[in-house]
């Protein structure tokens, strides 16, 4: 008995030392041990009580009788439906050492399920929005080859719109080419020192033309904010926030053609605010903006030359630099996108990744 006790009290300190989700039953499916992470797919896990009491998988528990049968592992997948939807690989091997015991193991892939569906979509998304460019381009061609051969005026303006499709499906790919270079180096912080109210002048003097042609005005107040950062990245995020300012944030007839673009340091962090008076957000959208390609009003967005993937990028640069983007915004009273990053100091970017 003695000797029983020792070796089951050796496996369960050898469960509980296993990261990955183990459970021991005995040749009557009752629990003999189950380490945190099993406890944590499954918190009703007990020892001493029925494995089907706390582990309500019937695709798990139907491969115990084939594994205990044949001697070698089963593997049965396990959709649990609820408010998400969890997808867990198990294993259920034989124990060797003791007959009719098994071991399982349960592998989480709901996070790789859900990047891999992520991905899927995104490449849908991605073809999508290169297609519609391209169809009317070789539309235009054709007309151009046949009926209009000879008309010199429908020739200047088809090729006019056919510039401009090729214009889109070149900021297109230029935006998800800028996405990927930084996701691949997102674990690598920068470590340049750069002044994020330098940047806010460079940004707002560039794009001081694009707000005059539409009758805005851009303030600017800025005091020295330095982070240890990539200028051109930092560049790229600004101006994706004030050409979005431009874009969507005003309302002429209310009066609205103001965009407010502030640097400060606080406590700890920078903070750059691209404010606007325009129509706003509405609260369904908020949590969604930063999402590839998803826009409020796509038609206004593609009429406006967009993407899709600019606060997507914005988002990302944020996060390549330790901080982070929020957004506030009320219907018809404007929006305020505001960026934190932590101010450098001594030792920024020199730290290990967290
Ligand atoms: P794009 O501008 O290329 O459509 P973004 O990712 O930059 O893509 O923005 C996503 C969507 O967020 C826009 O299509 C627009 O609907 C909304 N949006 C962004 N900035 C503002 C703003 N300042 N005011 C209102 N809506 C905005």
């Amino acid at each position: 008995m003695a000797q029983e006790d020792a070796a089951r009290e050796a496996l369960t300190g050898l469960v509980d030392a296993l990261d990955v989700a183990t459970i021991v039953v005995d040749a009557g499916d009752v629990v003999v041990a189950a380490n945190a992470a099993a406890r944590e797919l499954a918190p009703a896990l007990r020892v001493g009580a029925q494995l089907a009491l706390a582990l309500r998988a019937p695709q798990v528990l139907d491969a115990l009788a084939p594994a205990r049968a044949s001697t070698t592992a089963q593997t049965a997948l396990w959709r649990e439906r609820g408010a998400v939807e969890r997808v867990i690989a198990a294993r259920v091997a034989p124990l060797a050492s003791a007959p009719g015991a098994l071991a399982l193991t349960l592998t989480d892939l709901t996070e790789a399920h859900r990047l891999e569906r992520m991905r899927s979509d995104f490449v849908a998304n991605a073809s999508h929005e290169l297609r519609t460019p391209l169809a009317s381009l070789l539309g235009f061609i054709e007309t151009l080859q046949g009926p209009a051969r000879d008309d010199a005026a429908a020739r200047a303006r088809f090729l006019e719109i056919m510039r401009a499709q090729a214009a889109r499906m070149s900021r297109l790919i230029d935006d998800l080419l800028s996405l990927s270079r930084i996701e691949q180096r997102a674990h690598v912080r920068p470590r340049d020192a750069v002044d994020l109210a330098d940047v806010a002048r460079h940004v707002v003097e560039a794009l001081g033309p694009l707000a005059a042609r539409r009758g805005a005005t851009i303030a600017l107040a800025a005091e020295p904010a330095v982070v240890a950062g990539d200028r051109d990245e930092l560049v790229r995020m600004t101006e994706n926030l004030v050409e979005n300012a431009l874009k969507y944030g005003l309302d002429p007839e209310r009066g609205a053609t103001a965009v407010e673009v502030g640097v400060s340091a606080e406590g700890r962090d920078a903070r750059l605010v691209v404010r606007d008076f325009g129509p706003g957000v509405a609260p369904e959208h908020l949590p969604r903006l930063t999402e590839r390609f998803y826009r409020v009003d796509p038609g206004k967005s593609r009429a406006e030359g967009g993407t899709g993937l600019g606060l997507a990028l914005v988002k990302h640069v944020a996060a390549r630099h330790g901080g982070r983007l929020t957004v506030a915004s009320r219907l018809g009273e404007g929006a305020a996108f505001a960026v934190a990053i932590p101010l450098k100091t001594e030792n920024s970017g020199m730290a290990p990744d967290v």
